[in-house]
């Protein structure tokens, strides 16, 4: 659906030079919810804005549903960027039109005269996003997430095939975010629309993307399907941002024990996938090897549709039965981690 070749963006000259995308290449399939992340600085919302020639690229190709973005008069970019619907963190509703004349402004620009064909759309548009009580109200007599609701049925007046996504949950509460998203999870599973969606939030990237790509300094570090980036990131960046929501910042008592020590003992982080993986393959480890098992946190997390679990252990041993019980649980096909600590 979408295909990015060699994609840069220099902004300004000389001195003020700033590549912003430095050589993006990416595949994004026809009705995936497709996710970039990345830091502040990144080159997002540059990337995301040259998928509809809000920003031409310097070099590079950017094929939309068939059409190269690059290459077309603004004439003909104008019919294709109907088939890219956009939403953004801020809304960018129109606050002196209800709520009914602002999703009906696409239709209008595109041209649509007959004032009961858009009132149609519109009752229609409305109810998908649940807002049919406040089609007669202002934007500002709206919450939040109720603005974000109009903006989605705004992008989707024309029935784009592309919905790009700008931080759109980022100006939101979690609970309000958690509505969101569900919100865009069902529309895709509900009209099949290619979505694509920038955020430096990993919960995000978690809860609704089937895909994911890093981006940092402009260019793309890592990207495959977000449970592949979960149970075996490559990049520190990926880690990172992993590392932040699995939220397993280890309390200093455990980390002074694991000092004191001496060598005896190994703290290690075993993720698996499914809800029950974790415990029986533990009990069996301390059963096969002469080691003992402190657990010292563990978690079970959803990632889209699947359950994905970690747990930290501290394995107390000696050496050789310690590397013994890692390569059993390895063998088993458990991701294995060893944490080194200072
Ligand atoms: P992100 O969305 O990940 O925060 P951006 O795409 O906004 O990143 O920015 C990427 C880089 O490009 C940054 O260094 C930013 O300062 C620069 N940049 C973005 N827009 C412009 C612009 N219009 N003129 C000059 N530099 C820009």
């Amino acid at each position: 659906m979408i295909e990015i070749k060699g994609l840069k963006k220099i902004y300004g000259q000389g001195e003020d030079k700033v590549v912003a995308l430095d050589g993006i290449d990416l595949t994004i399939k026809e009705g995936e919810i497709f996710g970039i992340i990345g830091l502040s600085g990144a080159g997002k919302s540059t990337l995301i804005r040259c998928l509809n020639r809000l920003e031409k690229p310097t070099e590079g190709k950017v094929i939309v549903d068939g059409f190269d973005l690059t290459k077309l008069s603004d004439d003909q970019l104008r019919l294709v960027r109907r088939r890219i619907g956009m939403i953004f963190q801020h809304f960018n509703l129109l606050w002196s039109r209800t709520v009914a004349q602002n999703v009906a402004f696409p239709l209008e620009i595109a041209g649509e005269k007959d004032k009961n064909k858009i009132k149609k759309r519109v009752t229609e548009l409305l109810e998908l996003v649940g807002l049919s009580d406040k089609a007669n109200a202002y934007p500002s007599q709206l919450s939040g997430g109720q603005k974000q609701r109009v903006g989605i049925a705004r992008a989707l007046a024309n029935n784009p095939k592309v919905l790009l996504c700008d931080e759109a949950t980022s100006a939101l509460d979690p609970h309000t975010t958690e509505s969101i998203l569900q919100l865009l999870a069902s529309i895709n599973q509900k009209l099949g629309i290619t979505m694509v969606i920038i955020t430096h939030e990993m919960a995000v990237i978690k809860a609704i993307c089937d895909t994911v790509a890093v981006i940092e300094d402009g260019k793309i570090v890592e990207s495959g399907p977000v449970l592949d980036l979960f149970t075996n990131p490559h990049t520190k960046t990926a880690r990172r941002f992993i590392t932040t929501i699995n939220n397993q910042e280890l309390p200093e008592v455990v980390l002074e024990r694991q000092r004191a020590s001496n060598g005896y003992s190994r703290l290690i982080r075993v993720s698996f996938l499914g809800p029950s993986a974790g415990e029986p393959i533990i009990s069996d480890m301390i059963q096969k090897f002469n080691i003992k098992a402190n657990i010292l946190y563990g978690n079970i997390d959803h990632i889209k549709n699947s359950v994905y679990g970690t747990l930290t252990l501290q394995l107390i041993g000696a050496e050789n039965d310690t590397l013994q019980a890692l390569k059993y649980l390895e063998g088993l096909g458990l991701k294995v981690e060893v944490i080194n600590i200072e």
